[in-house]
């Protein structure tokens, strides 16, 4: 029986657990392409997980043994709509997965948020996990070999930060803020992120939730992660632990809530030593104006509360947090990539039950998985139901007849051959591993992230 041939657009979890779903049957033969626009696979595994969390990282690992299979291919260093339109893709290949994730930031839509030094949490957390898209290759000066993210010098000047949102992202954020270098030096962080964390000297991070602490975005291991770093002192205030009859039935409701709830109860009890560096956690707090004549000086924020539908309205007067950062962690946002539909509305592509609805109805060869699906909600292991749902649905349009072999994946290989595009397969992502660990090895750590697309291409380079 002739193989179908999907592509999967996306060599991250979603992606990569879709390909998983496909070849884990064998009702259907299928033969995969999964296509990322980076040189290498895993997505917001490699940049999007915090380096600090090296057990979360190695779900790599296993992603990569998938991308080992004989009926899987990795097309990495290619670009819908750069190197190949969506229209192409679809022409030389039966079915096609969009699993490209959620590429840009929500905004919180307050006077100030582009000045110099207000920055969203996926651009900062790029950053520091090293994605060679936010890694300039050249200053156009003499000087120095690598341009530099303006990022950088906004963390070694600040001395206060704001970190807006109560998600596991800002907890991310705040670690990597308030540790030392030092207690990062173990990550697989590159040398030149670890450099420039090495000079910050930020003292204190203030975390602006804009609702109770019984209605937080964090998971509980994470939350409580942030007690554990050293020479820090936490501050809160004991009366947004009072809570009203809402947060009381919100923690009766919802295990995690409640859990999160005692666990900041607890460090209400902890001495304050005057520690050099302090998180202060502000529940009930929102932005309203981020201040400063040409870069960012202070936040305005206002005190909050729920009204009788639950929405979250002003409370209180307003007040200023001196801070010379400001990142906006308020979620990440999915984008609309030419020849995709977009619901410009929620930021996904519409789909029922992963397959892809254009105007005119179910797309006879579009399925949707992962975050550029269902919002960018759930941890890692989430994306696994997720595309098994998908990938459902496009085995029962094979098992239909609505979906048929017709194509062989040389014709999506030759496609790009003629326009002199050379994917990064697998053996290339592998010479760039054993560059990393080689890096690594130099530092008493597993691995160092390599950030240039340069540097990676040319790690990527087979010597024969
Ligand atoms: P998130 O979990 O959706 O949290 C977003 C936070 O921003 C919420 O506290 C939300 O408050 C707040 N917010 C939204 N709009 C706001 C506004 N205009 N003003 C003030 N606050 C606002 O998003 P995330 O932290 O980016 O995480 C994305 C996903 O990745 C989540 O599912 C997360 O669990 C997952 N993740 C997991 C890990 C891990 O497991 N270690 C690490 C990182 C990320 P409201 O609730 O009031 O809307």
């Amino acid at each position: 029986m002739k193989p179908l041939v999907v592509a999967i657009v996306g060599a991250g979890p979603s992606g990569i657990y879709a390909a998983e779903a496909l070849t884990a049957q064998s009702e259907i033969p299928v033969q995969v392409a999964v296509i990322d626009k980076l040189p290498v696979p895993f997505g917001l595994v490699r940049y999007g997980v915090a380096p600090d969390h090296p057990s979360i990282r190695s779900i790599r690992n296993t992603l990569e043994r998938t991308l080992e299979r004989d009926d899987v291919s990795f097309f990495g260093n290619v670009a819908i709509g750069r190197d190949i339109t969506v229209e192409e893709l679809r022409s030389v290949t039966d079915a096609v997965i969009y699993a490209y994730g959620a590429a840009s930031d929500r905004r919180l839509d307050v006077e100030g948020e582009d000045l110099a030094g207000s920055i969203a949490a996926p651009d900062l957390v790029a950053w520091y996990c090293g994605n060679p898209d936010v890694h300039p290759e050249t200053s156009g000066g003499d000087d120095h070999r690598y341009g530099h993210n303006p990022i950088e010098e906004l963390i070694t000047r600040a001395r206060q930060a704001v970190v807006v949102g109560a998600g596991n992202v800002a907890l991310d954020v705040l670690r990597v803020l308030i540790k030392e270098a030092d207690e990062l030096d173990e990550t697989d962080m590159a040398d030149e992120v670890l450099s420039v964390l090495a000079q910050k000297s930020i003292t204190d991070v203030h975390l602006l939730a804009r609702r109770g602490p019984a209605y937080t975005a964090f998971t509980t291991k994470e939350l409580r992660e942030i007690a554990k770093i050293e020479n820090v002192d936490l501050l809160l205030d004991p009366a947004d632990f009072d809570l009203d009859q809402a947060g009381k039935a919100r923690i009766t409701k919802d295990k995690v809530a409640a859990r999160n709830v005692a666990a900041m109860q607890d460090w209400l009890d902890r001495p304050i030593t005057g520690a050099p560096r302090r998180i202060h956690l502000h529940f009930w707090t929102r932005p309203v104006r981020i201040l400063g004549s040409d870069r960012v000086e202070a936040v305005e924020v206002e005190r909050t509360r729920l009204n009788d539908t639950g929405r979250v309205v002003a409370a209180g007067p307003l007040e200023p947090i001196t801070a010379q950062l400001v990142v906006r962690s308020v979620g990440y946002r999915g984008i609309a990539l030419d020849g995709i539909p977009y619901d410009q509305d929620l930021g996904r592509v519409p789909h029922a039950d992963g397959h892809v609805i254009r105007e005119d109805g179910f797309s006879p060869d579009e399925y949707v998985t992962g975050w550029i699906k269902r919002g960018p909600t759930g941890v890692i292991g989430t994306n696994k139901s997720d595309a098994v749902e998908t990938v459902h649905s496009l085995l029962n349009d094979v098992s239909d007849e609505a979906l048929m072999a017709r194509h062989d994946i040389a014709e999506l290989t030759s496609l790009l051959a003629d326009r002199g595009i050379r994917p990064l397969d697998l053996p290339a992502w592998q010479r760039i591993d054993a560059a990393e660990m080689a890096r690594g090895q130099g530092h008493g750590r597993d691995r160092t992230t390599i950030v240039h697309h340069s540097e990676l291409l040319a790690a990527a380079t087979d010597p024969d």
